[in-house]
């Protein structure tokens, strides 16, 4: 072939955060394929199965191309037999059956629409459609018994399955530092989660606050709701206390991937001024949306940005990384070296890049 024919060879590190992975990429009518098979693998409990199809299609995000033939993706680390066989029937073909008949399904469906409400995880989803029950209405029709996320999720399942926009997040931005500041003038707020790393939209917003006077932000998370509730700003919260000192989980590795912070999951009410074309006239009105928001103490903070800015699948590559190549165990609270016995300090998320031996990566480029 002719010089411009030949596919440059592509050098992919295997771990996703050796690599940089932008927002908008090549290849989403391949990922979003391979989601679908990875979202079906997390209804059914299947974790292996799911993350070796999330892992995929992270390696095809991190393509400086759109992906034409299998024979490019030879060399490239992560794809195995079922997600490369996938991808072939999607080149030569335009759609996978496996997939199209998974999304069509109807135990997909449900399990989309049940895990879509607030508060409902797959294990609820699960038996609520073994039990024949298929959508949000099904719930409130056969009188199940709801804890409180749960019935906020029913109440506003339309607005918080409405994607939040960054204006929306940046309107919510500024009621947070206006509470925030109220209480303690000097605190730092940081926005984390997808819209840190230039997502347009998301599920929710996610803040992280510390302060810079160790101590200062123990128990602020009580008084920011308490502000919040006074001036009417939220339709729900669930706040969890700090328990990360008496945790006794070892070294930075609290169970699964939950972290320890004092956190707020809440539902912010958030008003909008819309423009009634019947009366001509601005009608007051408003929308749900959810909001997150985690304390965490000054010494902590650089781990906490990291662990609260994902994308879920760079976290999880970043806690590998650390304890499978560096014998290091990383959570969001600190970095822990098992071969010197020690905890690693950091102040900023370039010093933890650096106790991990990676090239930092920035927030834009961890969409993973
Ligand atoms: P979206 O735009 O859909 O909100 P996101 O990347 O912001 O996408 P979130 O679910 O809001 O997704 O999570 C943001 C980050 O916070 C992720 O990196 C995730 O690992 C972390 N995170 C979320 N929930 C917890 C939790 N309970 N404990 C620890 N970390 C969490
Ligand atoms: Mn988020
Ligand atoms: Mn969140």
């Amino acid at each position: 072939p002719k010089p411009s024919e030949v596919t440059p060879v592509i050098r992919m590190k295997s771990y996703a955060c050796q690599r940089r992975t932008p927002l908008k990429h090549h290849n989403s009518f391949l990922t979003e394929a391979l989601e679908i098979l990875a979202e079906n693998a997390e209804f059914s409990e299947n974790e292996g199965r799911s993350v070796a199809f999330r892992r995929s299609a992270s390696v095809l995000k991190a393509l400086p191309h759109a992906v034409r033939t299998i024979d490019e993706l030879k060399d490239l680390p992560c794809l195995g037999e079922h997600s490369l066989s996938v991808i072939k029937e999607i080149l030569e073909d335009g759609t996978s059956r496996e997939v199209e008949s998974t999304r069509q399904s109807e135990q997909f469906q449900a399990m989309k629409a049940l895990t879509g409400v607030f508060g409902v995880g797959v294990k609820t989803a699960d038996r609520w459609v073994r039990e024949g029950l298929r959508s949000p209405l099904d719930l409130v029709d056969t009188g199940q018994k709801l804890n409180h996320a749960q019935q906020a999720g029913v109440q506003y399942y339309k607005d918080l399955n409405t994607p939040v926009t960054r204006k929306e997040a940046m309107v919510i931005s500024v009621i947070v530092e206006k509470a925030v500041k109220a209480l303690l003038p000097e605190a730092i707020i940081t926005l984390t989660g997808g819209f840190r790393r230039g997502k347009e939209v998301g599920h929710d917003v996610d803040f992280l606050i510390t302060h810079p006077e160790e101590g200062a932000e123990e128990k602020l998370m009580p008084k920011i709701v308490n502000w919040l509730e006074d001036q009417g700003l939220l339709l729900y919260q669930k706040t969890t206390r700090n328990s990360y000192l008496e945790s006794k989980d070892g070294p930075a590795r609290p169970p699964s991937n939950m972290d320890r912070f004092e956190r707020c999951f809440s539902i912010f009410k958030l008003e909008q001024s819309k423009i009634d074309s019947n009366a001509h006239a601005e009608a007051s009105s408003w929308r749900a949306i959810r909001v997150d928001l985690v304390v965490s103490p000054y010494s902590q903070f650089a781990f906490a940005t990291l662990g609260w800015t994902g994308s879920k699948l760079f976290e999880r590559e970043l806690r590998r990384w650390a304890g499978q190549e560096k014998g290091m165990s990383l959570s969001s609270h600190a970095l822990y070296d098992s071969k010197k016995k020690c905890y690693l300090q950091a102040s900023s998320e370039e010093e933890i890049f650096t106790h991990l031996g990676l090239e930092y990566i920035p927030p834009s480029e961890r969409n993973a």
